[in-house]
């Protein structure tokens, strides 16, 4: 057994003082990386290598208006709320003129309807009858805010001798005060970078600044048990009877480069903003027959057609429409915009110089049409500007997956 007069330990322990004297920066000049095992128990069996790790916060250094660094969003700046001070906007009045939807078109679209579905037969279609055409309008109220969300963090990334433009040639600017346009109005995008002024060069906590870590495999030892014999080195040509190889992992060093500071044992930290812009859409669609009864048809198909749009508006921030010949959209924008405005208000900006919210009604021509075919009775709906069908109840089809003739 050698066990006893092979001592690897002592191999990786004399490199570590001897790199020092070349580094500008040990800050814990003749410490190691930390300590090496005296005894020798086995090494790590599952060796994971090490991952970066983030500095520890408290050691950071303090900006005014950055107090919250932790990446949860920042409080607008009180500017916002004088935005939100402006008179409303002169009503207009909303006229609607939907083209109404002809027999002929409900019952050509029905056709194109038909021949678009094998399940179908078009008989019905041609020969039906019609009872009655009930023309009705579909409104589709949507509404948009554009909002701007900033937050902060420390972030760090190992210093090569870059240039810092530390707290020494400039003031903090305020997370607000900073420029930021997104690409595109409306459109959601994030963008970081670095605050001006907050960078300083900070020795590597996890290394402390020594550029190397003990090794993860050999636990610094810069040896690991030979697996061919056991470590017990009888008869083995692998290790020549050693009972130990040179660890794969630091080739016999015992550390290995430090992965958080890229082996430069310092760090440069500096506070990162974040700004998010985000689109937040809400929609109201609402469709009636006899004044009361909302029709059988899906608000998700109204949604998919093209309509007219009788009002649009962009602005800083949108009021609720109140003058709309159709109560249920001005309740639903009232709804809406007071929802949005709780919901985003809190922590978000307006984008001060331009439009932030914009809403709009269209109005989807919708016609519902009650005919008969062979003694069968059926109603269905033709709607939006692209005569698109919708009709569950058509009489002649199948469920087998063949055309009817
Ligand atoms: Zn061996
Ligand atoms: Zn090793
Ligand atoms: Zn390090």
């Amino acid at each position: 057994m050698f066990h006893g007069s092979f001592q690897p330990q002592r191999q990786g322990q004399t490199q570590f003082p001897c790199t020092h004297g070349q580094q500008s920066y040990p800050p814990n000049e003749g410490q190691q990386p930390s300590r090496v095992p005296d005894d020798n128990p086995d090494e790590n069996p599952d060796p994971q290598p090490p991952s970066p790790s983030v500095p520890p916060l408290e050691e950071m250094d303090q900006f005014s208006g950055y107090e919250n660094v932790d990446g949860t969003p920042l409080q607008p700046p009180p500017s916002y709320n004088e935005a939100l001070r402006l008179p409303p906007p002169q009503s207009q009045a909303i006229t609607t003129t939907v083209p109404v939807i002809s027999e002929e078109q409900a019952r050509s679209a029905l056709l194109d309807h038909v021949s678009h579905n094998c399940c179908f037969g078009s008989k019905a279609a041609k020969k039906m009858k019609f009872t009655n055409i009930f023309r009705l309008s579909a409104f589709h109220y949507s509404l948009e805010s554009y909002t701007e969300k900033r937050s902060a963090k420390w972030d760090y990334e190992p210093y090569h001798d870059q240039v810092i433009g530390g707290s020494f040639n400039g003031s903090v600017p305020s997370p607000w005060d900073i420029e930021a346009r997104p690409p595109a109005l409306f459109q959601s995008n994030t963008e970081t970078m670095e605050v001006p002024h907050t960078a300083s060069i900070k020795p590597c906590h996890d290394c402390i600044g020594l550029s190397r870590k003990r090794c993860y495999k050999c636990g610094g030892r810069g040896m690991t048990r030979c697996k061919w014999c056991n470590g017990n080195g009888y008869d083995c040509t692998f290790c020549h009877g050693y009972g130990k190889k040179r660890c794969s992992v630091c080739k016999g060093h015992g550390h290995t480069a430090c992965n958080t500071c890229n082996a430069r044992g310092k760090l440069k930290c500096f506070i990162r903003l974040t700004i998010e812009w985000n689109v937040h859409h809400d929609d109201y669609v609402d469709h009636v027959e006899h004044v009361v009864e909302r029709t059988s048809l899906p608000d998700e198909l109204i949604r998919t057609v093209s309509g007219e749009t009788v009002f649009k508006q962009e602005l800083p921030r949108v009021w609720p429409i109140n003058h709309f010949p159709h109560e249920n959209i001005n309740e639903a924008s009232k709804n809406l915009v007071q929802r949005h405005l709780n919901d985003f208000q809190a922590t978000q900006k307006s984008l001060l110089n331009n439009f932030f919210q914009r809403q709009k009604i269209r109005v989807i021509p919708v016609a519902s049409i009650y005919s008969n075919w062979n003694n069968n009775s059926f109603s269905y709906f033709v709607y939006g500007f692209e005569h698109k069908v919708h009709a569950p109840d058509y009489p002649q089809q199948c469920s087998c997956g063949c055309t009817l003739l």
